[in-house]
């Protein structure tokens, strides 16, 4: 069965320079009646501490097209920022997330699980955005200290001022902040500085020659230091072999999310297949 295996194990449709503007329209059409016919699935990856124990998992968005197959979030989420349908997905992909902690908190061997849930700058500066995640708690149930929303650098340049009081107002309910896929924008230490921010995510890119690239090695050994004197858990992303994880370790990173540890899979599957 294609699903049990897991996201990424499974062949995506890419768009890429090639796409004709015709398949592009095409495609967007096409997601307009996704979430109608329930085409979209939310997929969870684990996060480990450094006994390998599972703290929480991210959610990841999947798209299983009738005639394409799986289409990638990388080609389908800038599209649907593009045409504005990222607000009803983002809540749809919120919802299922405050659901899945609800029906966790009821279960002491799950109940300090967290879930990240990634938020797209588009959805985060939508007037309603705060209501919309507060009034998604109170219908769950869904304890808020177990909320971890993932926001990236680019959210943090567009309008500092306002997005740190959102930020703040959230927090205050006890919703936690991970900057996402650091390193890869344009990123200003002075926001690491002045926004509420409990986490910060070691993007991929600079894990994976981790160990032969010294210029990497030297920017991720930096940015751990960076995120433990700033008080920020640091969580090293694409973790692939025992060796990354060793390394990361002795070098004082002590959250992983990778394929070492699992793979994104669907709930039904998550914990019964490692
Ligand atoms: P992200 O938030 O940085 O998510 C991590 C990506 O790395 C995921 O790709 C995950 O499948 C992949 N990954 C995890 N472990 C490994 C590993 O060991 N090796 C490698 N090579 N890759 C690994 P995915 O699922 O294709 O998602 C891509 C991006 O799409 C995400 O990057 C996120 O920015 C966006 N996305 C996914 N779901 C959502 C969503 O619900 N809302 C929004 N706004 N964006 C989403
Ligand atoms: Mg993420
Ligand atoms: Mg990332
Ligand atoms: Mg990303």
């Amino acid at each position: 069965q294609a699903k049990a295996a897991g996201g990424n194990s499974l062949r995506f449709f890419n768009m890429d320079m090639q796409t004709s503007v015709l398949e592009r329209a095409k495609l967007e059409g096409d997601l307009h009646q996704a979430l109608e016919r329930n085409e979209l699935s939310l997929h969870y990856q684990v996060q480990v501490n450094h006994q390998g124990v599972t703290t929480g998992v991210e959610a990841l968005l999947r798209w299983y097209h009738p005639q394409r197959g799986w289409v990638s979030p990388a080609t389908f989420i800038p599209l649907a920022e593009e045409n504005g349908l990222i607000l009803p997905i983002g809540h749809w992909v919120l919802k299922l997330a405050c659901e899945q902690l609800a029906k966790w908190a009821q279960q002491p061997a799950y109940a300090a699980l967290t879930i990240s849930v990634n938020v797209s700058s588009v959805q985060f500066q939508q007037p309603g955005f705060i209501r919309d995640v507060e009034s998604l708690l109170a219908q769950t149930q869904a304890p808020p200290s177990r909320l971890v929303l993932e926001v990236t650098e680019s959210l943090l340049m567009s309008e500092p001022t306002r997005v740190r009081s959102t930020m703040l107002k959230l927090r205050s309910q006890g919703i936690r902040f991970a900057l996402d896929d650091f390193g890869t924008g344009y990123s200003s230490l002075s926001y690491l500085k002045r926004l509420p921010l409990d986490e910060l995510k070691i993007d991929q890119s600079f894990i994976r020659e981790l160990l032969t690239d010294k210029t990497d090695a030297a920017i991720v050994d930096t940015t751990i230091l960076l995120a433990v004197s700033l008080g920020l858990t640091v969580v090293a992303e694409g973790v692939e072999k025992k060796e990354q994880f060793d390394w990361l370790k002795g070098h004082g990173c002590y959250r992983y999310q990778g394929y070492l540890f699992g793979r994104p899979t669907p709930i039904e599957y998550l914990f019964e297949t490692y």
